[in-house]
């Protein structure tokens, strides 16, 4: 539905979900952050330049590149985690954070954004399923520890030789960025994927926001809604493979819109329903 909110079937759907005492489960993507300022990560500036070679994410993003030149695969997330400190949380995001903080026993979020955005806005690491990771932190490459290393602010360029700070304390291995990479899989220790999936089937309402379902997990987690039954509602500006399940699915309701625009009214909308 183009415009204007779908009210009545909006307020039916809220109404339907709100009567389960179980938590409204959020799944964001990067269309809550493009309204921070956060390009996409497949935009067609997405690109990484070294010398005369253009880099695209999907071959950058890979613990194989990462192997083969840890400094220029460095040297683009630095570039990347620039960007995301330099924005800020949005309406969106702020609202996420004020249900969190209001209502936490009914309140869970799985965001695929790697920006921290989420965080920063205040929701908590412990509702907060951040299932492709987050650029603010490293780890070692040689997995012999788990500890996460927060990025030092003052790091310029990992070029041409990695910084000290970018080596693992304890075995001197190259750190890694706490991403999941397109030739690596999801887990559940570090990226939630069983409970994202429980999550998906046991709420009471499932919020996709600026998702179009690109990648596996948050895929999964829509389908693995519409089987279970749930009601869903899909907040994005344009039609995708995710609004276009939802709207097919009998309880599900497309709100055509941006999320800085319309998810702080949804979320008084859910609120005021559950209280
Ligand atoms: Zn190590």
């Amino acid at each position: 539905m183009d415009g204007a909110l779908p009210r009545s079937a909006l307020a039916a759907l809220i109404e339907r979900a709100c009567a389960l005492d179980r938590r409204i489960v959020f799944l964001t993507g990067a269309g809550i952050s493009a309204d921070s300022g956060v390009p996409t990560f497949r935009g067609p500036e997405g690109y990484w330049t070294v010398g005369s070679k253009n880099y695209h994410p999907e071959e950058l993003a890979t613990f194989a590149a990462f192997r083969r030149m840890p400094e220029t695969v460095w040297d683009w997330y630095l570039h990347r985690l620039r960007t995301c400190r330099a924005a800020e949380p949005n309406a969106a995001h702020k609202s996420l954070a004020d249900f969190e903080r209001s209502t936490p026993r009914r309140f869970l979020l799985i965001t695929q954004n790697v920006d921290g955005l989420h965080l920063r806005a205040g929701n908590t690491p412990e509702h907060t399923f951040q299932i492709h990771g987050n650029l603010e932190y490293a780890r070692c490459s040689a997995e012999c520890n788990k500890d996460l290393v927060r990025i030092p602010e003052d790091i310029e360029s990992a070029t041409p030789t990695l910084p000290t700070a970018l080596h693992c304390s304890r075995c001197k291995a190259p750190l890694r960025p706490n991403v999941l990479w397109f030739d690596e899989c999801y887990d559940e220790e570090r990226y939630r994927f069983d409970s994202s999936l429980s999550a998906a089937q046991h709420a009471a309402l499932l919020i996709v926001i600026g998702t179009t379902g690109a990648t596996r997990l948050p895929q999964m987690v829509v389908t693995q809604a519409v089987y279970s039954g749930l009601s869903i509602i899909a907040i994005d500006p344009y039609a995708n493979p995710v609004t276009e399940l939802v709207a097919e699915h009998a309880h599900g309701v497309h709100v055509a819109a941006r999320a800085a625009q319309a998810v702080p009214h949804l979320v008084t909308e859910i609120r005021r329903a559950l209280a």
